[in-house]
């Protein structure tokens, strides 16, 4: 972290005003010092609009794997290591499968698989979903151990599912806020242009102290009757820390007029917030023709020659639509 770009701003003394800049496609790291919070915030704007424009979804789609790309910029922004954050889910609604892949430092690609034929007006993000897992891998290269994370999705949220898996897997008490928006702009006198937009949060308490972290079970599960549940006081900086997050809008998280260094003060200012060097984002897809050519070497000769259509090979990415023709001598086809 650049300690030069470190800014300090609390009500006593403050280094300088909030900025009123908004700043889009870029993570926001935040320290609320008095609390212990540690957080991420986000906003996304053409990176968001670049991703979901090249595939073209229905709305509802867009908007879910909208609330995903979020999420996997919030987590994957905290890698220390060149590597990547994928999230994925897998389910058997409407949306049956999606993939985030963050690659650090802040590179993102992603695309969903859908069933138009299912989708109806009214499709909360878990009746899209519907039930199955969501899985997140930390992958730091080929000689490193690949990390995952698994958490049942059965009709509830991505954010639900976010707090499971740090309930669960990192035991660090978490909230996240996700939102997505469309904003319809005038553009060049062709009627309204539309884009997508989307921002996000993520709160973590980290005390020095780990008993203060101590959160209370997510329920009993199958505990026979009357067994004795603990029931665990949480820490006042975390109750104070989660009221906070709570009362953020959708509309705050997405308004492209509101600077992030606004929303974090308007949020945390009572306490005093420091905001760190902010990290771009980009939309960019790691496919190429040769990794498409050694992909498709890596298949058995029949299942190559099967590809062959109209006297050639093509392959389409489907993170990024891109398309890569070949020849069937250049796809290794035996004549
Ligand atoms: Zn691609």
């Amino acid at each position: 972290m650049d300690s030069q770009s470190d800014t300090k701003i609390t009500t006593e003394a403050a280094v300088r005003a909030p900025s009123s800049v908004p700043v889009d496609d870029a993570v926001l790291p935040f320290e609320v010092a008095e609390l212990d919070l540690r957080g991420r915030l986000t906003r996304l704007g053409p990176v968001l609009d670049d991703i979901l424009t090249k595939h073209d979804y229905p709305t509802p789609v867009g908007k879910l794997l909208g609330e995903a790309i979020v999420l996997a910029t919030l987590l994957g922004s905290a890698l220390k290591f060149d590597g990547r954050f994928i999230l994925q889910t897998q389910t058997d609604g409407p949306v049956s499968f999606l993939i985030v892949d963050f690659q650090s430092p802040g590179r993102l690609r992603a695309y969903a698989r859908y069933d138009a034929k299912r989708l109806k007006d009214g499709q909360d993000s878990g009746t899209l979903l519907g039930k199955g897992h969501l899985a997140m891998t930390i992958d730091q290269g080929a000689d490193m151990s690949r990390y995952q994370g698994l958490v049942a999705l059965d009709g509830g949220s991505l954010e639900d599912a976010a707090h499971e898996y740090f309930l669960r897997s990192e035991q660090i008490p978490t909230r996240v806020r996700l939102a997505v928006g469309e904003e319809w702009r005038g553009g060049d006198g062709s009627g309204p242009k539309h884009r997508w937009r989307a921002g996000g949060m993520l709160l973590q308490f980290l005390p020095k102290a780990p008993e203060r972290a101590r959160q209370p079970d997510l329920h009993p599960g199958d505990a026979p009757d009357g067994a004795v549940t603990h029931s665990v006081t949480e820490d006042d900086a975390w109750v104070e820390g989660q009221s906070l997050i709570g009362t953020v809008e959708d509309v705050e998280l997405i308004d492209p007029d509101l600077s992030g260094e606004r929303l974090l003060y308007r949020l945390f200012h009572e306490r005093g917030v420091r905001v760190f060097a902010p990290l771009p984002l980009r939309a960019q897809c790691s496919c190429s023709r040769d990794a498409v050519s050694a992909m498709l070497k890596s298949f058995a000769p029949k299942d190559r020659a099967e590809m062959v259509k109209d006297d050639k090979v093509v392959v389409t990415c489907e993170f990024c639509s891109s398309v890569y023709q070949f020849t069937p001598h250049e796809a290794g086809v035996e004549e």
